[in-house]
């Protein structure tokens, strides 16, 4: 039965997308099942997995109004499938920023994807759900479904004022709509060790959230911003750039992780 994640920061441009995609192909490199579920209109955790997303026939906005399931409308991307890296996708386009709205009036509209993803949750070992940079709707339906939150963050200033939001939409979601939920770490990410405030708020995050913080640490690395404009998860890119070791030292770290789940 597969552990089913969001990776969530109502942050824009913290890293979220990058997380998705290369924690997803570093899984599937170490021989785990994965199904990424991109849940952000953008749709760049699609084209970041080599599938267009104005291609697309069916995406999670037809599963969130149920007008299919994911198993008939979940993706592979030929250019993983070549690179023999492969990953279930479940993309998403511009359609998804009407569903918002049209889920209004829906009953149990914050459980639809937590319904879908049952359906197909004993073919995985990890199910990844990219979230928008919100707490809105879609963000919620994501986090009713998962068993944990992983939450990148940059180790900036701002960063821990931004945490705690996030942090309380957790325990209000934990409280009253999925008692599964818990964060399942912090991801240190975009890491820069010259800098020295960047070393200061890693040991701040270290000392408030303990073994909530996840022993990798993914540098900032160029190959990774280069690699989504080739349709290519840097893992699979450049698998020997120093990000992309990163992240599957990370996939290594959740297959243990999720063990004591
Ligand atoms: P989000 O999904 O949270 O908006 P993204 O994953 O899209 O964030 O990342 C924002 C930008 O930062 C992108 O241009 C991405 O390529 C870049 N980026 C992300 N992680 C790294 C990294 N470790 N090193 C260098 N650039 C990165
Ligand atoms: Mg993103």
């Amino acid at each position: 039965m597969a552990k089913i994640f969001c990776v969530a920061n109502q942050k824009g441009g913290v890293g979220k997308t990058t997380t998705t995609v290369n924690l997803a192909a570093g899984l599937a490199k170490i021989g785990q099942r994965v199904l990424m579920i991109d849940l952000d209109p953008q749709g760049n955790a699609t084209m970041g997995s080599g599938v267009d997303k104005r291609s697309l026939e069916l995406t999670i906005y037809d599963v969130l109004l149920e007008n299919a399931s994911i198993a008939e409308a979940r993706v592979k991307s030929e250019k993983l499938i070549a690179a023999g890296c492969s990953f279930d996708i479940l993309g998403a386009n511009r359609d998804l920023a009407g569903a918002e709205v049209e889920l209004v009036d829906v009953e149990r509209r914050e459980k639809r994807i937590k319904a879908a993803v049952a359906t197909v949750a004993d073919e995985y070992d990890f199910v990844l759900i990219d979230c928008p940079p919100s707490l809105s709707m879609l963000t919620l339906n994501g986090l009713c479904c998962a068993n944990g939150v992983i939450v990148p963050m940059q180790c900036e200033y701002f960063a821990l004022e931004g945490l705690t939001d996030l942090v309380n939409t957790i325990k209000q979601v934990h409280a009253n709509l999925n008692p599964d939920l818990q964060i399942i770490g912090l991801l240190r990410v975009m890491f820069d060790p010259r800098i020295t405030l960047q070393q200061q708020v890693s040991e701040q995050l270290k000392n408030h959230f303990g073994n909530k913080v996840f022993n990798t640490v993914i540098p900032r690395n160029v190959r990774l911003a280069e690699a989504p404009s080739y349709g290519l998860p840097g893992v699979v890119f450049d698998p020997s750039a120093r990000g992309s070791v990163a992240f599957v030292e990370f996939a290594a770290e959740m297959v243990e992780r999720i063990k004591t789940m």
